[in-house]
């Protein structure tokens, strides 16, 4: 046989050559396993095979060249150094295989303990702990060894060969029961060794096999089984929810075993170095003596707090406080972590970065800066604009006389009580009479769009992240709550049951789309402390509150920081005011089409009906004063601060009534022998008016150009405004913005006939006004050093540019097919959500780079509805924008996130 020489590619590494940035090769629990190991921390010796190998083998369905011999060096130095071998009838080696991805999937794939354990291996282990222990405690010895190998068979079976989990269980209950107790303690020696015999006739029974006695096949087999849970329905569930990629794969780690099931003198615990739920200092576990790791977190026995164990270890408690504080002051975070004690021995078994609440994680941050492990800038990366956003909502005020009655998926965050329906023809009935009403079905489809705009929340029953009514929900900001499996809905009877109840229509749920909590009943509401604070109406240097003061002071340095100014997007007088108090620098989107609403539709009637020029001039005339009274009120609200004011967009037969409601009206008047010269009048106009494709059609720029002197009145009306304003000592900065421009020249007639109006008004006022442009139509964004020409500044409205430049439009599509879309990978996120960098991102940043070659000093900025999510904000950051704007409520998420963008760029400023 020719030797061949060849390099094998590195597929496993033992603790002591990985650390933690290997998370993507040894994944989470590996990395930090041999982080911990290069700490010099008590681990238990191990080796970790690749999340590259384990992608090889779920490729091919086999283990990749070289592996298997890999594993067998490793094995043997692990053995070397133990002084053991795996499964040596003497005395056994034993290891634990453990999955363990990029990203943490809790419980999601599969651990197996005691590998290495057989019908000899067994009594050698009975026998060194007999010995270690002395004579007294060879009884306790024997029960030890003996409930190991039964936890083996119970884990491998289930695991491993697919046995039924419940046969296991029913036969531990079968055994508890024969001896009179509730309590795995109680079973001795003997009635393990039962337990065992019985084990191995289940597994028997469901695999056609002996349980497998070679320690090696066991290792093997395991392993495998690691590998296939990447694969697991749940596991790719979970995936799919998180956004968690799905070629990643499981590395798994081989671990020396450590016994917390020794005696009382041994145990087992979790414990995190701070309060996950509040941020607070302190140590917060369980421990549970005489227990193996599952036993923990399968709630078997009750534990106790960690702090227990100091009566019952000090020492070992002592040095567990020791390494907790080590490894925050190492990671410079909060952690998590897993240990055991094995005859007063304390082992590291996991830790990692800890999970934690959003407000949590603002508090955290703000601590570790005082204990001066981390910066402000690192604080403030490590906060977000979601969590910022959550802690803004409306929350529960919960006692305890609210239990949850089921939890699905927080869709779509806020907390909704209101009337249970079941359709969506109700949830309209009701809401028209005033009602709150919760949506609830199983899940929905586009035929339930009515009733889910005129619901408060929304629950379904099926569905993830991604369903339909998530997607819907989260478009329209309204609270959800999908998947909520307990819940049994029966839409024909009206009815649903959870938990033994039935709640019929007409009663009242209350959902949190935060935390995915359903409850029966009505429970109160609470203002959020943070939007309290947001308002002015706490003091973060006078209250005792470690929330309010950790955002007061990671916002403070988000602004110090950005350099993307942050609008708002208001209408009215009262949002204005709002959004500045929310930190708003300017109004960046003032729509005035409101201003045609109301009262004034009937004057816009008599503008669109208008025969003669005479009578269109008269109802010109008579909106200007009204206009002009709404634009000193938004002015005096923002003083000092520039207002972007966009002239009337929308095509004007939205402000006349539906054609149905008009031909109705006219066929009902002609009955009874009235006059129906106007309604005739009105009908015709929406005939004559009725596009095909609205969205395309008459507005913007162009009812501008067609329709005489309404431009002009709005531009009088602005300056108007902005003359008296300084006129009472104020300043106004306004900014007209032409929406719906595709090439210079409408622009540029636009300006021509808005300047000589300016210039008469204004006059020797002072007043500036500045003349721009709204980015919306993909042709305005290729041609933009023309149109810059013309343009004092661009906005980009980049809600329809996305709908252009995919050719989508967005009332249609998001109930239509998207949730489709998002299953199918098409795009992991709505592009109406967050800017699609690739397209509509590319065509922002061509007109600003050629807006800006054009004209230096253009003033950039955008007013969809991207400006206040996070992920676009740092994409406007990166192309240089001068600021974003967005709805009041969202200003303090923008500030955060303009400021964390300079923060992961270094500093740097792409300009
Ligand atoms: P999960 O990712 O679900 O937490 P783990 O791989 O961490 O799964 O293991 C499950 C339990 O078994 C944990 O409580 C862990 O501490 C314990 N465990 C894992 N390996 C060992 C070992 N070598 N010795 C003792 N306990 C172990
Ligand atoms: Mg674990
Ligand atoms: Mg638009």
């Amino acid at each position: 046989m020719a030797a061949q020489e060849t390099v094998d590619h590195k597929y496993v590494y033992d603790f002591s050559e990985g650390n933690k940035e290997l998370k993507e090769l040894l994944g989470g629990k590996g990395a930090n396993l041999a982080e911990m190991t290069n700490l010099g921390l008590p681990v238990p010796p191990g080796f970790t095979i690749t999340t590259e190998a384990c992608q090889a083998y779920l490729a091919t369905g086999r283990e990749p060249d070289g592996l298997a011999g890999q594993i067998e060096a490793h094995l043997e130095s692990l053995e070397r150094a133990m002084g053991k071998r795996l499964g040596d009838p003497q005395d056994p080696l034993l290891v634990s295989v453990r999955s363990g991805a990029k990203f943490s999937m809790p419980g999601m794939m599969e651990t197996v303990l005691n590998v290495g354990l057989n019908d000899q291996s067994v009594e050698g282990l009975a026998r060194q702990a007999g010995g270690a222990a002395g004579q007294a405690a060879s009884g306790g010895a024997d029960r030890f060894a003996w409930d190991s190998y039964r936890r083996l068979i119970q884990m491998f079976g289930k695991t491993v060969c697919e046995v039924p989990g419940e046969e296991f269980e029913h036969a531990l209950d079968d055994a508890k029961h024969a001896k009179g107790t509730h309590n795995d303690l109680d079973l001795d020696a003997d009635d393990l060794r039962g337990l065992v015999d019985a084990y191995k006739k289940i597994f028997l029974k469901h695999t056609g096999r002996e349980f497998p006695q070679q320690p090696r096949e066991q290792l093997d087999l395991a392993i495998r089984a690691v590998f296939e849970s990447w694969n697991a329905e749940r596991a790719v569930l979970y995936r799919r929810q998180e956004r968690i990629p799905a070629d990643l794969g499981t590395a798994v780690n081989v671990v020396t075993m450590v016994f917390g099931n020794l005696g009382p003198d041994s145990g087992t615990g979790v414990a995190f170095t701070r309060d996950p739920a509040s941020g607070a200092q302190g140590i917060y576990g369980d421990y549970l003596a005489n227990a193996q790791g599952e036993d923990v977190v399968a709630g078997i026995r009750n534990t106790v707090p960690l702090q227990e164990l100091e009566q019952l270890d000090k020492a070992s408690y002592d040095e567990l406080l020791g390494i907790m504080a080590r490894l925050e002051e190492h990671y410079k975070d909060l952690c998590d972590i897993e240990f055991t004690i094995e005859r007063g021995k304390l082992w590291m078994l996991q830790t990692r970065v800890g999970k934690r609440t959003a407000a949590a994680a603002f508090v955290i941050a703000g601590q570790l800066v005082d204990e001066g492990l981390i910066d402000l800038d690192e604080a403030l990366h490590r906060v977000n604009g979601a969590q910022l956003a959550q802690l803004m909502f409306p929350r529960f005020q919960l006692d305890h006389e609210f239990q949850p009655v089921a939890k699905g998926i927080g869709a779509s965050p806020g907390a909704a009580s209101g009337t249970v329906v079941f359709t969506s023809a109700r949830a309209v009935e009701l809401a028209a009479e005033g009602e709150s009403v919760i949506l609830v079905r199983r899940e929905t489809n586009p035929d339930d769009l009515n009733g889910m705009i005129a619901a408060k929340g929304i629950l379904t029953s099926r569905g993830g992240k991604t369903s339909h009514a998530a997607v819907v929900a989260r478009g329209m900001g309204k609270t959800c709550v999908s998947g909520a499996d307990e819940i049994e809905v029966n839409v024909p009877a009206k009815r649903f049951t959870v938990a033994g109840q039935t709640v019929t229509e007409g009663d009242v749920v209350s959902i949190d789309g935060t935390t995915g909590k359903v409850y029966l009943g009505e429970v109160p509401v609470m203002p959020s402390e943070v939007v309290q604070y947001f308002e002015g109406s706490l003091d973060p240097e006078h209250i005792d509150n470690a929330l309010v003061r950790a955002v007061h002071r990671i916002m403070t340095h988000a602004d110090g920081k950005r350099r993307l100014a942050v609008r708002t997007n208001a209408d009215t007088g009262a949002d204005a005011s709002r959004a500045r108090r929310f930190g708003a620098e300017g109004i960046g989107l003032c729509r005035t089409e409101h201003m045609f609403l109301g009262d004034r539709r009937e004057l816009v009637e008599r503008l669109i009906l208008a025969r003669a020029p005479g009578e269109r001039e008269a109802a010109l005339a008579a909106l200007l004063p009204l206009q002009r009274a709404d634009f000193e009120e938004i002015f005096r609200e923002m003083d000092g601060l520039p207002v972007t004011v966009r002239l009337i967009d929308p095509p004007l037969h939205e402000f006349l009534p539906p054609l149905e409601q008009l031909a109705v009206n006219v066929a009902v008047a002609q009955e009874r022998g009235e006059d129906v010269a106007k309604e005739e009048a009105l009908l015709a106009a929406v005939r004559r008016m009725h596009e095909e494709n609205p969205m395309l059609g008459l507005r913007g720029v162009r009812l501008g150009l067609v329709i005489p002197g309404l431009f002009a009145m709005q531009v009088r009306a602005i300056a108007e405004a902005a003359v008296s304003c300084a006129r009472n000592g104020g300043v106004a900065k306004p900014e007209i913005m032409v929406p719906l421009v595709g090439a210079v020249q409408e622009l540029e007639t636009v300006r021509a006939e808005a300047e000589k109006i300016i210039a008469e008004v204004v006059g020797d006022s002072g007043v500036e006004v500045l003349i721009g442009t709204m980015i919306e139509v993909p042709r305005a964004a290729l041609t933009a050093g023309q149109i810059a020409e013309a343009a004092e500044f661009f906005s980009f409205g980049t809600n329809d540019l996305t709908q252009m430049g995919w050719g989508f439009s967005r009332d249609d599509v998001e109930g239509a097919f998207f949730w489709r879309y998002l299953e199918l990978g098409i795009f992991g996120i709505s592009p109406f959500e967050s800017i699609d960098r690739d397209g509509v991102g590319r065509l922002v940043r061509i007109a600003a780079e050629e807006g800006r070659a054009a004209r230096p000093g253009l003033k950039l900025g955008v007013c969809g509805e991207h400006g206040g999510d996070p992920d676009s904000v740092h994409f406007f950051h990166e192309v240089g924008l001068d600021y974003v704007s967005c709805s009041p409520f969202r200003v303090p998420v923008a500030r955060l996130e303009a400021g964390r963008a300079v923060v992961e760029t270094g500093g740097s400023d792409s300009r």
